[in-house]
């Protein structure tokens, strides 16, 4: 895929000065930030298009090999014109450049790496694991668990300063919440701005720190929370309660609670998908004769019939008995697997019957079907 001419991408002529540069690019990347077009892709793709046009044309050196040489001229394998920024790259280069305006705008999602801090601090998601049986699974279930969790600090009413509203100017940035420095990146030279290592980025420092949260705004404590949990959940599936989780340092959005799901072994049924399955034992005669059986559901006992001449490995489906489908109408059912059990300890009365019973012939395997064909098949081969 050929790039566009990275003049073209930032909207200027091919004698730009750098000031138009790094305005042309700040004004893309507001634009096209991730944050204000969350989940659009082709954003995403101008947002990383405009950073490496700006890579190329902030670096004079960069800057004239591009003008003598196109795409071909910087970096990249021989041939592949170029090279690409992921959104790392791109934050971790140029993250300083809109830090200002967005200030109030919740930060750069996962971008940051943690290297950049925000003015509206946003609590951290929790994690909870909650078991449940499968009969809960069945029918869905109301949980209420404690979760240990920051919560805003009560002496200060979640701000962190003593007495209320005892902020004052920092004097490390003046108030602006960044400071000026100049680093080396690969580029060579670069005159950043970053967020003030003082305040945070507020701007402000606290004069009197609320003792109870050292100024944090939030203090460790839990909180009783009623789950909805629907029915049909799976091993592994996770609801997220969206502001339940961490509260936000200073007055900051809270976190999520994310909930993640786990089911107990039940002592007489597997899960296989929205089927249960049973396994169940039967003498030889009650699978000869035939007989009725009490087995188990998630909802107290049933009776089915087992038909005589049922053999073992016979598997009796009971329709709807099984888990619900989340989300929807559909329910899967109880799959009982018919096990004929062979006696082990006869009496001598017992294995005498039994004897007689070989003698008559009657109890050899007559398969029917398919089954038939292998039998004459073996017949053959041991013959
Ligand atoms: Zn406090
Ligand atoms: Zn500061």
């Amino acid at each position: 895929m050929s790039k566009r001419d990275y003049y073209e991408v930032l909207g200027l002529s091919r004698n730009a000065t750098d000031a138009e540069i790094k305005k042309a690019y700040r004004q893309l990347a507001l634009k096209y930030h991730p944050d204000r077009n969350p989940g659009d892709k082709a954003a995403e793709e101008k947002f990383k298009e405009a950073a490496e046009a700006y890579e190329v044309l902030s670096n004079s050196e960069k800057r004239q090999r591009y003008d003598r040489n196109g795409h071909s001229g910087i970096g990249g394998a021989a041939g592949t014109g170029g090279f690409s920024m992921t959104m790392e790259d791109i934050f971790s280069q140029f993250g300083d450049i809109f830090g200002e305006a967005f200030g109030g705008f919740g930060g750069f999602g996962g971008f940051t790496g943690g290297r950049r801090r925000q003015r509206v601090h946003r609590g951290s998601n929790l994690r909870v694991k909650v078991k449940l049986t499968l009969e809960e699974v069945s029918h869905g279930v109301e949980k209420k668990i404690r979760v240990n969790k920051y919560v805003p600090c009560s002496s200060c009413n979640g701000t962190g300063s003593r007495g209320g509203s005892s902020y004052h100017t920092c004097p490390t940035c003046g108030g602006t919440g960044q400071v000026t420095r100049v680093t080396s990146t690969f580029l060579g030279q670069m005159q950043t701005t970053t967020t003030c290592p003082t305040c945070g980025g507020e701007g402000q420092t606290i004069m009197n720190k609320c003792p109870e949260c050292a100024g944090d705004g939030i203090v460790k404590g839990n909180d009783i929370i009623t789950l909805n949990i629907p029915a049909g959940v799976e091993e592994g599936m996770q609801l997220s309660l969206s502001g339940k989780g961490n509260a936000g340092p200073r007055g900051g959005i809270p976190g999520d609670l994310i909930i993640m799901i786990e089911i107990e072994d039940h002592e007489f049924f597997e899960r296989d998908g929205h089927n249960l399955i049973h396994d169940t034992y039967i003498s030889f005669i009650d699978a000869a004769l035939g007989t009725t059986l009490d087995v188990p559901t998630l909802d107290g006992k049933a009776r089915i019939k087992i038909p005589p001449g049922t053999q073992s490995g016979k598997v009796l489906r009971m329709k709807g008995k099984g888990l619900p489908v989340i989300n929807s109408q559909t329910q899967g059912d109880l799959l009982v697997n018919i096990n004929v059990w062979t006696p082990k300890n006869l009496t001598r009365e017992e294995r005498e019957m039994l004897e007689k019973l070989r003698e008559s012939g009657n109890f050899q395997p007559k398969p029917t079907g398919r089954e038939q064909s292998f039998f004459s098949r073996m017949k053959e081969y041991f013959n």
